[in-house]
């Protein structure tokens, strides 16, 4: 039984909780709002009125299960073991089953099915988006909106989106000389339509490491915004799309700079397909072969250390919550900053503390959002560093709007955007001193 498929799968967990409250103290949602229902505890004793049938799903309930950013802290710390992380999921995937889907949600999760409609539609965005966006003066970092639109988001920093989508500028195949591997690339939306630059990095380090890399052109939306807002057939949609496109290559890994889809190739995309034993079977192959990219260049092609060039950098480091918490991740991004030279790595106060953005948490709870992206960024600014560097490109965005609504001079950027940095300023400097 699957949390994706059955409320039950749940009952376990819900009655594991003692209601000590604990969780309370590691919530980012329960910090801004002080409301009982913003911690795990509020909302699983919302959730146990479904079986004890005082209540029913309404949409008060949806609304009060949309204020998680699903960062997984409150598992992490509950002595009692619960699952929260399997709770709310199974939760938000009752209250569509039973209800339906959010109709602006719908339109969102039907353009990202059709792959082909909102990579057309993207790239019509690049061309128009100066209608709608203003870009910051003398700055890359992106643009505001010119008007709100109601969203809420007049004061969020966007990515511009790339002129043209990685996956049309990289070519199938970027082949080595004697490859060590050959992998497979899973892009992700944010990286493909707006970080391009973090993707580029991904490819140049992993052919600076001897692997050839493949691009599998019919690869779309890992499927996480489906999968968190409860809408399980749109998400095994994409799901399947992805695992059938990898499916047909024969690489010897998946490759991900997205921390989100890292979870879903890894834990996701298995419990999306408990009953389709096939498909079932084809998730579980490729979750084993899935890997972030730090993970993959320290423990499956250690990265090479000779020809790395200075950065003098102050760097702090971010966690994004589903790379540290959702797939373990902590040491190996730092292990890649601490053996670049010149680099100066300082931990700001709580690294993994969640930064907000949580995918469409921000759309939905715009000022919630921006009130715990606040507290990350102050203590960002303690640091004094220059760099935040991060794993994930949707703490990326988050991050950069952050450190430029309060006037910091930080550079944010993905881990392996230094590493490939270092190289080519290895290599320049071996130039350099050819002449
Ligand atoms: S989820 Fe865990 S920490 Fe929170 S109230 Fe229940 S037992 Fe306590
Ligand atoms: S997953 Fe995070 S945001 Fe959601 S209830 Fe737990 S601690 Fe709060």
């Amino acid at each position: 039984m699957s949390i994706y498929s059955s409320l039950d799968s749940i009952y376990d967990e819900i009655y594991k909780c003692m209601k000590c409250g604990n969780c309370q103290e590691v919530c980012p949602i329960y910090k801004e709002t002080r409301k009982e229902v913003g911690a795990a505890r509020g909302k699983i004793t919302l959730v146990e009125t479904l079986f004890t049938g005082e209540m029913d799903l309404s949409k008060g309930m949806d609304e009060r299960l949309s204020l998680c950013t699903t960062c997984g802290a409150c598992t992490q710390h509950c002595s009692c073991g619960v699952r929260f992380d399997k709770i709310i999921l199974a939760a938000r995937a009752e209250a569509v089953r039973k209800q339906g889907l959010h109709p602006g949600k719908k339109i969102a999760f039907k353009a990202l099915k059709a792959n082909r409609l909102f990579d057309t539609g993207l790239k019509f965005g690049s061309k128009v988006q100066g209608i709608a966006m203003k870009r910051i003066h003398g700055s890359d970092k992106g643009a505001r909106l010119r008007y709100d639109f109601g969203l809420g988001l007049g004061n969020k920093v966007i990515p511009n989106i790339a002129k043209k989508p990685l996956k049309d500028e990289l070519p199938d195949v970027i082949k080595v000389e004697n490859p060590k591997m050959r992998v497979g690339y899973f892009i992700g939306c944010v990286t493909n339509y707006f970080y391009t630059d973090m993707g580029r990095a991904v490819v140049d380090v992993l052919t600076e490491n001897g692997c050839e890399v493949v691009i599998p052109k019919e690869q779309g939306c890992c499927g996480t915004p489906a999968s968190v807002n409860g809408d399980v057939e749109s998400a095994k949609v994409m799901a399947k799309r992805n695992l059938l496109a990898f499916e047909k290559t024969d690489v010897d890994a998946i490759i991900t700079n997205c921390s989100s889809g890292g979870e879903s190739w890894k834990h996701v995309y298995s419990e999306l397909f408990d009953d389709d034993p096939k498909m079932k079977a084809l998730a579980e192959k490729w979750a084993a072969k899935t890997y972030d990219i730090s993970e993959f260049l320290i423990h499956i092609v250690p990265f090479k250390r000779e020809g790395l060039g200075r950065l003098e950098r102050k760097v702090t480091y971010h966690d994004p919550c589903h790379l540290n918490r959702g797939q373990g991740i902590t040491t190996e991004p730092r292990e890649i900053l601490k053996a670049i030279p010149g680099i100066e790595l300082i931990e700001m106060k709580k690294p993994d503390r969640c930064c907000g953005m949580a995918g469409s948490f921000m759309l939905v709870h715009p000022d919630l959002s921006a009130k715990i992206s606040d507290r990350k960024i102050e203590d960002i600014a303690q640091t004094h560093t220059d760099t935040v560097a991060t794993g994930c490109p949707a703490c990326r965005l988050q991050l950069t709007s952050g450190v430029e609504n309060a006037g910091l001079q930080e550079d944010v950027v993905h881990t392996i955007q230094l590493l490939d940095q270092s190289y080519k300023a290895g290599k320049r400097r071996s130039s350099e001193a050819a002449r």
